[in-house]
């Protein structure tokens, strides 16, 4: 169907029925993280941002409690929700609204109406851009919406509690244990903003990031994340076992994302000579959570080049002390770095495979991505990707 008789058809649908029968239109962005990884279940900073791709969710209230939804992205079949019924994981992803109709309503949302709705989502598969929580974002606002609730702001208290939902759908129905990293950014993200935030007390703060002449590209090594959710767990449980040695030492916090780099300092040299492993774990986590107090700072004050060094460092951090890169992640930040016009790269998520970005030149971008495309095609003999995408509002309602 072509874009103008979708056009057509909403304009004729809308003279006919009043507001309430209205196709309506709803979307949640996929997110980047400039900095702050792998300090998220520490407690500590992250500085993410919305991004222009994500889940577009077209629906049109039905007169059942039925929800029936399809994804342009998978197309298999009509998925079939009954609100009223038990709800059965299908490791499909109706499990996802599932898991939201469940959480929502646990939440005391009283939700009683279903939809006919179509979703696409325009996140490249396996980018590490969270399309997982893209999509829980935008079927909420979908499902609130039709049932009659407004549209949180982003950034406002029910906002941040849909989040919370969207979330505890992810990790207890669908089973993925992830943090709020992820749904909060996609829930809260503002146009040209990155949102500076602590992980579990759930402080945030906007400012501007105003990139001039520059611009963040993504970088899919289109290495599938292989090691990924091993490695991760191990991470997870070395910063757990390093904050208990820093405890044992008399450091009196709640969370290892609270420990400051000034505390750090006096200790590391304790923690090195009794585990060298976990020294490196928590040099990269403290350090990583301080770059992001200093990044976030460099952009208020439209610093950047220190912004660009901070995330240089944050990636080396990620590479020597944490080690979560592996060779494709390596290789294609060398290529980005050795490139001129690039003044900032890294890996981003969790690590081994996956994605990196990059601040390159904006006018130069084509050469760019011809020059890191060849030298990374040298090294590892794969071809990468690149996606150039604005800074975006979080979920919210479209007009249509
Ligand atoms: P990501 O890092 O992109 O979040 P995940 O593995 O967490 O990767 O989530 C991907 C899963 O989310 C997909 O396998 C699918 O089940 C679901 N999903 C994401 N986008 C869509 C979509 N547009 N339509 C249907 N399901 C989607
Ligand atoms: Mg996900």
């Amino acid at each position: 169907m072509t874009e103008d008789i979708r056009k057509f058809l909403f304009e004729e649908y809308s003279k006919i029925f009043v507001n309430s029968e209205k196709f309506r239109l709803f979307f949640a962005p996929g997110r980047i993280n400039v900095v702050g990884e792998h300090t998220d279940y520490t407690g500590g900073y992250c500085m993410p941002a919305g991004i222009s791709a994500g889940t577009f969710v077209l629906v049109k209230p039905n007169s059942s409690a039925e929800f029936n939804a399809f994804s342009i992205n998978f197309p298999d079949k009509i998925l079939k929700v009954d609100i009223s019924s038990n709800q059965i994981k299908e490791n499909n992803w109706g499990d996802y609204l599932k898991g939201v109709l469940v959480e929502l309503a646990a939440d005391g949302y009283k939700i009683d109406r279903g939809f006919d709705g179509v979703v696409y989502g325009n996140i490249p598969n396996g980018s590490g851009l969270s399309s997982s929580a893209s999509l829980e974002m935008s079927l909420i606002l979908a499902i609130l919406g039709i049932n009659g609730y407004n549209i949180p702001e982003n950034g406002s208290k029910e906002m941040i509690k849909l989040t919370l939902c969207a979330q505890r759908a992810e990790n207890n129905f669908v089973g993925v244990k992830c943090g709020i990293l992820d749904q909060f950014a996609i829930g809260n993200a503002k146009e040209n903003r990155v949102i500076k935030m602590k992980c579990d007390t759930l402080d945030f703060k906007y400012s501007p990031i105003n990139l001039k002449d520059k611009t963040i590209i993504i970088m899919n090594t289109n290495k599938k994340r292989r090691l990924e959710e091993s490695k991760y767990n191990e991470r997870r449980s070395e910063c757990e076992r390093g904050f208990e040695i820093l405890k044992n030492y008399g450091i009196k916090k709640t969370a290892l994302g609270d420990v400051t780099i000034g505390e750090w300092n006096e200790l590391k040299s304790k923690v090195k000579s009794a585990d060298e492993i976990i020294y490196r774990r928590l040099n990269h986590v403290v350090g990583e959570n301080d770059r992001v107090l200093r990044a976030f700072e460099s952009l208020q004050n439209d610093d950047l080049s220190r912004l660009a060094r901070l995330i240089n460092e944050s990636g080396d951090s990620l590479k020597t002390d944490f080690e979560v890169t592996g060779d494709y992640l390596d290789a294609i930040v060398e290529a980005a770095r050795s490139t001129s016009g690039v003044i900032a790269a890294r890996m981003t998520g969790a690590g081994f495979g996956g994605c990196a970005i990059a601040i390159a030149q904006k006018d130069d971008l084509d050469k760019i991505k011809l020059e890191i495309s060849q030298k990374y095609q040298k090294s590892t003999g794969i071809a990468p990707e690149f996606y150039n995408y604005d800074i975006s509002d979080g979920a919210r309602e479209i007009e249509i």
